[in-house]
């Protein structure tokens, strides 16, 4: 399950697409409602001024000539009251009947002030508008109206002031009908032209407004799956990020437990990243990290995930296989990813440390079995094998770890440490040659704690570097104590992988050895021999570096991390101790014996000291005597304490125990022969 980029979904895209469409109808069909509404009350109005100004017409034409042809005995009198001569109501029958004729008027009546008919084009003097109708009493006030009939045909009816033409005062109302159907042809004509514009116009923009919404709801749906892609994957390789490992991981675990699957998850941290970030740059990292997630996804089947957690550390969870099967598959990609790679020009071959945990063996939510897988990947990190599988018997749990160090930074602070020495002695003569400091912490609760509880800690956090720096500055101040109380002991001090990483770390030895005044050759690091499998190239300038000092090194727990010889070689080593797993059994165990004498053999050959740690008997001491070993450790010499406490005295074994250790030692060497 990789990069999918979240689409649109195409359901709830064209359900939104459809509520902006009908939301933007609505308000264009009002629009080209109430445009269409506007428009025909214009065109009314027009047509009702058209027949206000053809009533005018005719009122002057056709009404005005008649009513002046009497002279001027008419002028300002009421109709009503004294009607019309005949001459004028003949010149009236005759224009009217002219103007009806031609079609122009329908009815034209002079009516008086009080209602009465004086004139009508077809002689009726009782219909008419009621005198009490508003139309009539405007135009009787002096104001002309204008109204449309609907019928069968439509009329426009007109009432407006009968004016005497000579001092334009008002003598009744004259009442004209005029024909409208052909100005409401017409206006209809133009109503219908322009709604087919408006309705076009309308029906573009609702297009263009519909398309808009179909585009911005695309837009936006694109955009808010581009904003849930990269909130939930990692921008530089396109996989899943931290977030989306755990959505995924909680939703695989929930539904394994209910269908009782097992799986593993796996946490996976790339070796020496950091190297090529500061040497080739970020482009070659960010390249790098491409490349290995690549190299993953060709590796993994289609129900494993992988995910990008930050940095260089990846995360898997391989649904349905077992612990060889994951192991199976991670020693795949652990090929596929050692294949060799150019970065920037230089070739190079990239390792990655993986740890495994299984459900449902090693827990079955996401919490615990990435803080077990974590535990695996770092002991994978420390230790030689790259692959490991989470056991349980890790020596500290990394949930704790952000305790220790909260503690261990204040401790440092507060000088709660305390170094304790054991001393080591030459064989065959017993004599102390060197104390190994070794750091305790005495905690104010938990008492004298010892270095495997807050070690891992410590070297799994930058704390390493400064307790290592403490620790260097306290064993050579109590140097220069036994130094002034007539010792010549030389003093070891344990370093770790991660100080050996630290480019400055030859300048600090330096400069301490400066500040106490110590002759670099009184001054042994210890340093395990997987610290020498690490970031390759800086340890060995680093041990270079340290040793031009003229301080001693020494490989500690020799045998206990499978060292690739190869990686001795050329190192400038002072010293080979043995670690104590063989030691200790060299008194009853063949192989051991051959062991430890090839060991010895081997330190002889280097030019380097063999010697032998964790010795507890006689027996193993008589031994170790005879089998060359240059130098020896361990509870039977002196168990470690703080100096001043040092027996200086030559170390004896008693004669008698001497005699019997060297006895049996014969006897069971004589049974494996
Ligand atoms: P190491 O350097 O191999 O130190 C020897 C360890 O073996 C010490 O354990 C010591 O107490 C123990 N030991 C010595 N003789 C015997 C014996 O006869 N029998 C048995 N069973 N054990 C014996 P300790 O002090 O607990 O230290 C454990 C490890 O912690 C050391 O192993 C060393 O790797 C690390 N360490 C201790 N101090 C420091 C330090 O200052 N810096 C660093 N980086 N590591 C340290
Ligand atoms: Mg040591
Ligand atoms: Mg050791």
């Amino acid at each position: 399950m990789w990069i999918r980029r979240a689409r649109p979904r195409a359901g709830s895209t064209s359900r939104l697409f459809v509520t902006y469409a009908v939301a933007s109808l609505v308000p264009v069909v009002a629009l080209g409602a109430l445009v269409l509404q506007d428009y025909r009350r214009d065109a009314a109005e027009q047509g009702r001024m058209q027949g206000l100004s053809q009533a005018d017409v005719i009122a002057q034409m056709v009404v005005a000539p008649a009513l002046d042809s009497s002279g001027s005995q008419n002028l300002g009198v009421d109709l009503s009251r004294r009607g019309l001569s005949a001459e004028q109501y003949d010149m009236l029958r005759e224009s009217t009947g002219l103007a009806v004729y031609r079609g122009s008027v329908q009815h034209l009546r002079l009516r008086g002030f009080t209602g009465r008919v004086i004139f009508s084009d077809d002689g009726t003097t009782s219909v008419g508008v009621p005198v009490s109708d508003p139309d009539f009493r405007a135009a009787a006030a002096g104001e002309s109206r204008a109204t449309v009939i609907t019928g069968q045909t439509q009329t426009i009816r007109v009432l407006k002031p009968l004016l005497a033409g000579a001092t334009g005062q008002s003598v009744g109302v004259l009442e004209v009908y005029l024909p409208y159907q052909a100005i409401a042809d017409r206006r209809d004509q133009l109503v219908m032209r322009t709604v087919k514009r408006i309705g076009g116009g309308l029906v573009a923009l609702y297009l263009v407004l519909a398309l808009l919404a179909w585009w911005t709801t695309r837009s936006l749906r694109r955009y808010a799956a581009d904003q849930r892609h990269h909130a939930l994957h990692d921008a530089l390789t396109g996989l899943p990020n931290r977030v989306a490992y755990r959505a995924w991981a909680e939703q695989r675990l929930e539904q394994a437990r209910r269908d009782g699957e097992h799986g593993a998850v796996v946490l996976v941290d790339l070796n020496r990243f950091k190297e090529v970030n500061d040497t080739l740059g970020h482009h070659a990292g960010d390249d790098l990290l491409c490349q290995v997630s690549e190299r993953f996804r060709a590796g993994l089947g289609p129900r494993d995930i992988l995910a990008r957690l930050g940095g260089d550390e990846f995360a898997l969870l391989l649904p349905g296989r077992s612990g060889p099967e994951a192991v199976a598959l991670l020693e795949d990609i652990r090929e596929r990813l050692g294949a060799e790679m150019v970065l920037d020009g230089v070739p190079l071959s990239i390792e990655a440390s993986f740890g495994i945990a299984l459900y449902p063996e090693h827990g079955s939510g996401v919490h615990d079995l990435k803080q077990h897988a974590d535990m695996a990947m770092y002991q994978a990190k420390r230790g030689t094998a790259d692959i490991v599988v989470y056991s349980g018997d890790n020596a500290a749990h990394p949930h704790q770890w952000l305790k220790v160090q909260a503690e261990l930074r204040h401790a440092l602070e507060r000088d709660e440490l305390v170094l304790h020495y054991q001393p080591k002695v030459s064989l065959p003569d017993g004599e102390v040659e060197g104390l190994e400091a070794l750091v305790r912490w005495q905690h104010p609760e938990r008492g004298m704690v010892p270095p495997g509880d807050f070690l891992p800690a410590a070297e799994h956090s930058g704390l390493i570097v400064p307790l290592t720096e403490w620790v260097l500055r306290r064993a050579l101040t109590d140097q220069l104590g036994w130094t002034a109380a007539g010792q010549s002991w030389a003093v070891s001090v344990n370093v770790s992988a991660r100080n050996l990483e630290v480019a400055g770390f030859p300048a600090l030895v330096a400069r301490l050895l400066a500040e106490t005044g110590t002759p670099a050759h009184r001054l042994v690091l210890e340093v395990t021999e997987t610290a020498l499998a690490g970031d390759v190239a800086t340890v060995e300038r680093v041990i270079a570096e340290v040793a031009a000092l003229g301080v001693g090194l020494s490989i500690d727990d020799f045998g206990a991390g499978f060292t690739s010889l190869s990686q001795l070689r050329g190192k400038p080593v002072a010293e080979i101790k043995i670690d104590r797993q063989f030691v200790k059994d060299v008194a009853h165990d063949p192989q051991s014996r051959a062991i430890v004498r090839s060991v010895i053999e081997l330190a002889h050959g280097l030019g380097s000291r063999a010697t032998a740690e964790g010795i507890e008997t006689a027996e193993i001491y008589r031994w170790l005597i005879e089998a060359g070993c240059d130098e020896a450790q361990g509870y039977l010499i002196g168990r470690p304490v703080p100096w001043p406490q040092i027996d200086a005295r030559r170390f004896a074994v008693p004669e008698e125990e001497i005699v019997t250790a060297s006895q049996n030692v014969t006897a069971t060497e004589g049974m494996s022969r």
